[in-house]
């Protein structure tokens, strides 16, 4: 087997049980591994430090399978971490109707791979080299766990490319139903697995969505609907209208159609427009628009923390409109998924929009993912969606 020796001092953060091994970090490679390649880590002493996934390509190197010089990398080690996920997830599988996350990346001990299941339906996301090469074990693993027929294959994400990995979709195990739908919070919506976003559905806003139910009152927009769980949130919750928008006109057709599966939801009361949301808050503020609920879940505009400066002014912009736009007494529910921008900064964003807006406003509440959805202490990057519930002054 291959062997990674790591430079003096630079297997501190592995001892430490993160899973990352960053190029900079690497004094020689010996065994020529190829892409995805389990290779046993070194110190500069040549103590061993964990066996990880090589990833020539990227500069994150090598990603941690394992701190324990004495457990194999195999496809037993892959069945024994993913029955380990869901077993973690059993009480949450039922409390969601099946609709959860069954392993979430690196706070799973599986870094790289995400499957999230919808009934008897797994998705599998592989955005490593080393999880790209573990597929069938993957697969194999998920495909036996009590109540899932399918697993479909959406290895489609961006970040694949910082691998060297092309995407890659399909059916891995039994066969994807014409329908798969969903249901949370007594509210049925249905999930494009092949053709959607990431899995098919943001699983890690049911928290959130639950929440905005709650509080949901008189005229809301809801500004990067996606297939509209906030608008059928918000509708359920009360809201007398709601003006949903997003740029993908796929998403707002599935976001149409799951108002109609729902008979309590009057569709009279919402209404739809495609269209990109820096510009069209710009047309609705120049109009003089304005509402009492306002939710902004944009997508995730700094993957890295090199992007973080561009973010930053992106989520300033659309925060500021939304404020101007919010009712005396209004409520904003504003999100962030970028691993870039962290709680403190994105308070701080919205504080400065808050500012610039002259809006006197609060923080009232605040959003994360839950359990299903872990955070390993060891791996703070994996905390990456926060959001703020936030009242301007009445
Ligand atoms: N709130 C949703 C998830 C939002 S995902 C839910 O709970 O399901 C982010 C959405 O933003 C995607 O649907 C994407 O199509 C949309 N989007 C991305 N860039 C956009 C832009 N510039 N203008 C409008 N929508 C955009």
């Amino acid at each position: 087997m291959a062997t990674v020796t790591l430079r003096p001092g630079r297997e501190k953060s592995l001892r430490l049980r993160h899973p990352w091994i960053f190029s900079g970090a690497i004094d020689r490679v010996d065994g020529a591994p190829v892409s995805g390649a389990t290779v046993v880590v070194h110190d500069a002493s040549g103590a061993f430090v964990a066996r990880a996934a090589f990833s020539p390509s990227s500069q994150i190197r090598a990603r941690v399978w394992t701190f324990d010089e004495r457990e194999k990398v195999d496809a037993a080690f892959f069945k024994r971490k993913v029955e380990r996920s869901a077993a973690a997830r059993a009480g949450m599988r039922d409390a969601t109707h099946g609709a959860c996350r069954l392993v979430h990346g690196e706070s799973d001990g599986l870094p790289g791979v995400v499957a999230d299941v919808y009934g008897a339906t797994v998705v599998l996301q592989l955005s490593s080299a080393g999880a790209d090469a573990q597929r069938d074990a993957l697969a194999d693993a998920l495909a036996a766990l009590p109540g899932v027929a399918c697993v479909y294959e959406r290895s489609d994400a961006e970040v694949r490319t910082l691998e060297g990995l092309p995407p890659r979709t399909g059916v891995l195990r039994g066969a994807l139903p014409d329908v798969v739908t969903l249901v949370e919070g007594g509210l049925l919506y249905r999930v494009d697995v092949a053709g959607g976003q990431k899995t098919g559905f943001y699983l890690d806003q049911r928290d959130s969505r639950a929440s905005l139910r709650t509080v949901a009152r008189g005229d809301a927009l809801n500004v990067f609907c996606y297939t509209g769980g906030f608008t059928l949130a918000l509708l359920a919750g009360g809201a007398t209208s709601v003006l949903s928008i997003d740029s993908s006109a796929d998403a707002l057709a599935l976001a149409r159609e799951n108002v109609a599966l729902n008979p309590a939801l009057d569709p009279a009361r919402a209404a739809w427009r495609e269209a990109d949301a820096f510009a069209e808050l710009r047309q609705l503020r120049n109009a003089g628009a304005s509402f009492d609920c306002i939710v902004l879940d944009p997508p995730k505009f700094a993957p890295t923390a090199a992007h973080a400066e561009r973010a930053a002014r992106a989520y300033k912009d659309v925060n500021l409109l939304a404020l101007k736009m919010l009712r005396a007494g209004g409520l904003l529910a504003t999100f962030s998924c970028s691993g870039g921008i962290d709680a403190a900064l994105f308070r701080k964003i919205v504080a400065g929009a808050a500012l610039d807006a002259n809006a006197d406003a609060a923080v009232i509440g605040r959003f994360g993912a839950s359990s299903d959805h872990p955070v390993a202490l060891a791996f703070p990057e994996g905390e990456y969606l926060k959001g703020l519930l936030v009242r301007k002054a009445g």
